[in-house]
C-alpha cells in the first residue's frame, strides 16, 4: 500500500466494487448557519429584486435544457416556475415580510410558508399542486440570496460516491441515484433505512466506517463492497490491481446474472414442491419499472411512508391516491400490499411535528401516530381503497402489538369504506387486511391475531432490534444481530403455524428475506412469499429453487 493511501473499514450492504472520486454530502445551507447582518429595508428590498432577475434567467435556461434533453411535459415545470417566481401575490408577500423586518432569505421562506398553505387549502387540484413549485422556487431564491450556485449538486458532471457522517431517510430518497457510483456513511447498520434505500438503488454501499477525514474531499476512492472496505487516495498499483479486480468481479456478476435471467418467468418452487411468491419491496413508483423487469410476482412491502419523506409538505389525498393507482396499474394485475404511514423513530418528517423522545423506537411511531392522526390515517386509508379499483392491493399495518389495534384499524377503515360508498366512489370490498410481524408481541400473540386479519408478513428488521434489544441504527451492537438467530426464527414459526391454522398466509419482508443463507430456513417454516429489494429479487429465486 502506498504511503498516502487509507484503508477504512465498514459493514458492505450490498454487493459490488467501483472506484471513483469521493464526495462528502453536505446539507443545503450548511456552510452559512450564521444568519448575515439585517441590511436597511432598501437594500434587503433591492437583494430580492436582484435574487428575482437571476432567478428568471436560471429558470428559462433549464426550461430550454429541459426542452432539449428530456421533452415538452418536464419542460413545462421550468416554464410554470417562470410564471410563478413573477407573480405578483407571492413577490408582494415576500416584500410584506421584509417591511415586517425580516432578512431577505426569511421573507423568502415565510412567504413560501403562507403561499404554498394557502394554495393546499384550496379546494382545485391544480392550484394545490402548485404548492410544491412554490416551495421549489423559494429555495432556488434562497439559494441565489445564500450566494450559492444554483443546483450545485446536480451540476456535478461525474458520477462520485457519496460519503456522509449519516443521512436521514428523507435526505437519501432524494438523492439523485444516477450520479451516485457508491455509498458510505460513518454510522448506520445494514437494517438501518438510509442502508435499505441505498441497497434499493443497487450500488455497492458500507456503512458503519467511523469518521473519515473531510480533507479527503475529492480524492480517488476504491469502494469494495465484497470486503467491506474503502481505499481514500490510492497509489497508481492499488487503482491498477482494483480495476483489474473490478473487470473480473463484473465478468462473472454478468454470467450469474444470465442464469438468474434465464429462471425468471419460472415459479420459485422448492424440490419438494412448495411454492413461494417472490416479491420487491419498494417506496416510489420510479422502482416499479425494474420490480417486473427482475421477475418480481408482486410488491411485497410499499413502504408508503417514503412518499411523505419526500416532500416538504403534507402530500394530500388527492397525491397520495394517484401515486397508489399509477403504481397498481402499472403492477398489472399482480398483488400490491400498501404498508400504512409508518413514520417515527428514524423516519422523521418536519411537516407532522412529532415530539422529540428519550427513546423514539419505542415511541410514539407506526401505528400508534395513525390511530391518533386519525384524518391523516384516513386520507390515505381512503386514497388506498380508491386506488384498489385499478389493480389488486392489499393493507398492511405496521408495529401492532395487539388485537384492540388491529380492531380500532378496522373500525376506521370501515368509515372510509362507508364514506366512499355514499359518494358512489368505487373500491375493492373485500380488499385484504394483513399486519406487520415486528413486535415480539405481535409474534408471541400471533394465534389471537392471526384470527382478525389474512396475512402476515414479518418484518425481522424490526422484530431483530425489539428482540434482542439491539438498536438498528448502532453499529457498535450490531453483530449481536447475526449471533443470535434463533429467537427471530422461533418466533416466525410461530407466527407462520398460527397464520396457517387460520386458513391465512405468511411472508417475510424484512432485510433477512434475502438472506440466501436463510432460504432454506424460510421454506421449511413454510413461508409463503419473500420480500427483498429489487436488486436481490433474481438471487432469490435461483435459491428456492435449490431448496430441499
Ligand atoms: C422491518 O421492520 O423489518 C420492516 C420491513 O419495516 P422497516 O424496515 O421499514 O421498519
Ligand atoms: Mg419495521
Amino acid at each position: 500500500m502506498s504511503k498516502g493511501s487509507s484503508t477504512y473499514k465498514g459493514v458492505g450492504i450490498s454487493s459490488g466494487k467501483v472506484s471513483g472520486k469521493i464526495k462528502f454530502f453536505k446539507r443545503e445551507g450548511e456552510a452559512h448557519e450564521e444568519a448575515r447582518e439585517i441590511m436597511s429595508l432598501e437594500d434587503e428590498l433591492k437583494r430580492l429584486d436582484e435574487a428575482i432577475r437571476r432567478a428568471k434567467i436560471q429558470i428559462n435556461q433549464l426550461e430550454k435544457k429541459a426542452l432539449a434533453t428530456l421533452g415538452e411535459k418536464e419542460a413545462q415545470i421550468f416554464e410554470i416556475h417562470g410564471m410563478l417566481i413573477c407573480d405578483e401575490d407571492y413577490v408582494s408577500t415576500i416584500k410584506e415580510e421584509i417591511e415586517n423586518g425580516k432578512r431577505c432569505e426569511e421573507a423568502v421562506s415565510k412567504a413560501s410558508e403562507i403561499y404554498s398553505n394557502m394554495l393546499l387549502s384550496l379546494d382545485d387540484e391544480y392550484l394545490s399542486a402548485r404548492a410544491s413549485d412554490i416551495q421549489d422556487i423559494s429555495a432556488h431564491l434562497i439559494r441565489i440570496l445564500k450566494g450559492e450556485k444554483i443546483n450545485k449538486r446536480q451540476k456535478e458532471n461525474q458520477p462520485y460516491i457519496l460519503v456522509a457522517n449519516d443521512l436521514t431517510p428523507s435526505e437519501t430518497v432524494q438523492l439523485d441515484g444516477s450520479k451516485i457510483l457508491g455509498f458510505v456513511t460513518f454510522g448506520g447498520t445494514p437494517s438501518s433505512h438510509t442502508a435499505i434505500l441505498a441497497r434499493a438503488m443497487g450500488i455497492p454501499a458500507l456503512v458503519g466506517v467511523g469518521a473519515i477525514d473531510e480533507s479527503l474531499d475529492g480524492e480517488i476512492g476504491l469502494l469494495n463492497a465484497e470486503k467491506g472496505s474503502i481505499v481514500i487516495s490510492p497509489s497508481q498499483r492499488e487503482i491498477e490491481e482494483f480495476e483489474k479486480e473490478i473487470s473480473a468481479y463484473n465478468k462473472l456478476a454478468k454470467e450469474h446474472d444470465m442464469f438468474l435471467r434465464s429462471i425468471m418467468n419460472k415459479p420459485a418452487v422448492t424440490r419438494s414442491g412448495h411454492k413461494i411468491m417472490i416479491y420487491a419491496n419498494i417506496g416510489s413508483e420510479a422502482e416499479v419499472a425494474s420490480a417486473i423487469s427482475n421477475g418480481a410476482e408482486g410488491i411485497g412491502l410499499l413502504r408508503s411512508e417514503f412518499l411523505y419523506l419526500s416532500k416538504s409538505y403534507c402530500p394530500l389525498e388527492e397525491e397520495i391516491f394517484s401515486a397508489f393507482r399509477d403504481i397498481v396499474i402499472k403492477m398489472q394485475g399482480r398483488r400490491v400490499i400498501i404498508r400504512t404511514l409508518d413514520v417515527g423513530a428514524d423516519k422523521q418528517i418536519s411537516y407532522l411535528d412529532l415530539p422529540k423522545e428519550e427513546n423514539p423506537a419505542l415511541g410514539y411511531r407506526g401505528i400508534r401516530v395513525c390511530l391518533e392522526e386519525r384524518e391523516l390515517f384516513k386520507s390515505q386509508l381512503r386514497a388506498i381503497l380508491r386506488a384498489s379499483a385499478y389493480g389488486s392491493i392489499s393493507i398492511m399495518l405496521p408495529m401492532i402489538v395487539s388485537v384492540d389495534e388491529i380492531r380500532a384499524c378496522k373500525a376506521i377503515l370501515e368509515e372510509c369504506k362507508a364514506e366512499l360508498s355514499r359518494k358512489g366512489i368505487s373500491y375493492d370490498g373485500k380488499i385484504e387486511l394483513g399486519i406487520m410481524i415486528e413486535t415480539p408481541a405481535s409474534a408471541i400473540m400471533s394465534d389471537t391475531l392471526a384470527k382478525e386479519v389474512d396475512f402476515f408478513s414479518v418484518g425481522t428488521n424490526d422484530l431483530t432490534q425489539y428482540t434482542l434489544a439491539v438498536d438498528r441504527q448502532n453499529p457498535r451492537v450490531a453483530h449481536l444481530c447475526e449471533e443470535n438467530l434463533e429467537p427471530i426464527l422461533r418466533l416466525i414459526k410461530m407466527s407462520a403455524e398460527a397464520i396457517h391454522k387460520n386458513g391465512g398466509w405468511i411472508g417475510v419482508c424484512g432485510e433477512m428475506a434475502a438472506e440466501l443463507s436463510l432460504t432454506e430456513k424460510f421454506a421449511e417454516l413454510k413461508i409463503d412469499e419473500l420480500s427483498v429489494s429489487v436488486p436481490y429479487l433474481l438471487g432469490v429465486r435461483g435459491k428456492v429453487s435449490e431448496c430441499k
